[in-house]
């Protein structure tokens, strides 16, 4: 790796995938000196079953990819599919604020994209190199963070903020000892697989007594096809053959669609996640702050992760270019306020503990927070400029 090519920026941000390389290139574009780094090399792949929901698609529409998204070949998603059982209700996308349909585009082009905007908007983006440490000052102020490059080499580089977007297992968090508030009860496993040629049908999700399913239309042609199941269940009975297993919790729970993956083979191997409890986390500090999963996680049997940290990578930068204690606390606020509801719905559908009847309120109620939140994100656009616009459009001056 390139040294990073200053020796301090006003913000250094840890993780370049969707909420990292998000918040960076608003950072950026808000005019401030941003590095972006990670560990994995550009455009590499993650887990994850790629379905983003209204609200994510608009921040990509606000800032100007959703386009691009479209031009590296995500397919349109026009509708939703929630099959319950045998009983089948279908929701078409309204065309509305900008966004015709949804996307679940693959991850080595989302965030890739993101990434490279960031650059564009003037963030020394570097692939590669590792966070070790925070630096601090006498006053435990985090001031910077010592990375370890490629050939082993230290860097020490000064911030005025140091972000952590590096996921669930947050380095940042860890050596801030940013305490977890919030934890939920449950976790489920997940096997996911992609499937060429399958009919684009919308997003299809299923689900019978506990099991559930999805298929989800994304690159290439492809179908994302996963199977969520009590994480328990995952350990004892998919774990060491996942493709068994996820044939055998599809035939239960959607069993014209095992049926027809039956004769068929995968484009990529199994991927399996053996489920997390959803948490919460003390967001910001003197000199640090986290976004995305490092802050927030929950179950992704909701396919929440992307479109939240889209939602948050902006709350933070807004709060970041502010730079006062009180906007680092009304961004965790914020954010709360959007999740708390969807954080315990997520916690319940991944409990495995309901019956077909009582799933369907609870699909409601997650149907209006997601509103709510689109709401929200449009709001940002009748307050305070800028950060959101993509290249070509007015910047707010350094802060
Ligand atoms: C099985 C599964 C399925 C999912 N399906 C969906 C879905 O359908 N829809 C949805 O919206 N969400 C889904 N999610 C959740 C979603 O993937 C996450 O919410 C999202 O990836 C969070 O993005 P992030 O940028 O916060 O963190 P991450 O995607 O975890 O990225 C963190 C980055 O930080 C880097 N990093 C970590 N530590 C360091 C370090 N010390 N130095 C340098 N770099 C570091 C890593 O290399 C990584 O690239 C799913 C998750 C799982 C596990």
């Amino acid at each position: 790796m390139d040294a990073p090519v200053r020796d301090r920026y006003d913000a250094v941000v840890v993780g370049a995938r969707c909420a990292g390389a998000a918040t960076a290139m608003l950072l950026a574009r808000a005019g401030m000196s941003v590095l972006l780094f990670d560990r994995d090399r550009r455009g590499a792949d993650t887990l994850s079953t790629l379905a983003m929901m209204r609200a994510g698609v608009l921040q990509l529409r606000r800032w100007g990819l959703l386009e691009q998204v479209r031009a590296e070949g995500a397919q349109a998603i026009l509708s939703t599919s929630f099959i319950y059982g045998d009983e089948t209700i279908t929701v078409p996308i309204k065309p509305r604020d900008g966004v015709d349909a949804l996307f679940a585009p693959r991850r080595t082009v989302l965030d890739r994209l993101i990434a490279d905007a960031a650059a564009a908007a003037g963030a020394d983006v570097r692939h590669g190199p590792r966070l070790v440490d925070l630096v601090r000052d006498a006053g435990g102020r985090v001031t910077g963070v010592t990375i370890e490059d490629r050939e082993s080499v230290l860097h020490t580089i000064a911030a005025g903020i140091v972000i952590g977007a590096d996921g669930l297992r947050s380095t940042v968090a860890r050596i801030a000892e940013a305490p977890i508030y919030h934890q939920g009860r449950h976790a489920a496993g997940v096997v996911y697989a992609f499937w060429h040629g399958l009919e684009n049908q919308g997003n299809r999700w299923h689900y019978r007594p506990r099991v559930s399913a999805g298929a989800i239309p994304t690159n290439a042609g492809d179908t994302c096809i996963f199977v969520a199941m009590p994480g328990s269940r995952f350990q004892d009975e998919v774990r060491l053959d996942m493709e068994a297993g996820y044939r055998r919790v599809l035939s239960e729970c959607a069993p014209a669609l095992a049926a027809e993956l039956s004769v068929m083979q995968p484009t990529e191997r199994f991927r399996g996640f053996p489920g997390h409890p959803g948490q919460m986390r003390q967001s910001h500090g003197p000199g640090w702050a986290l976004v995305g999963d490092a802050g927030y996680f929950k179950d992704p049997i909701t396919a929440h992760g992307i479109s939240d940290a889209l939602r948050d990578a902006e709350l933070l930068a807004r709060a970041a270019a502010q730079g006062s204690d009180r906007a680092m606390t009304e961004y965790q606020a914020t954010r709360d306020a959007l999740s708390r509801e969807l954080f315990e719905i997520t916690d319940a559908i991944a409990g495995f503990e309901w019956d077909l009847e009582s799933l369907k309120p609870l699909h409601l109620n997650l149907s209006r927070t997601m509103n709510d939140e689109v709401e929200a994100l449009l709001a940002l656009d009748r307050s305070a400029p800028a950060d959101a616009n993509p290249p070509g459009h007015a910047r707010r001056p350094a802060p």
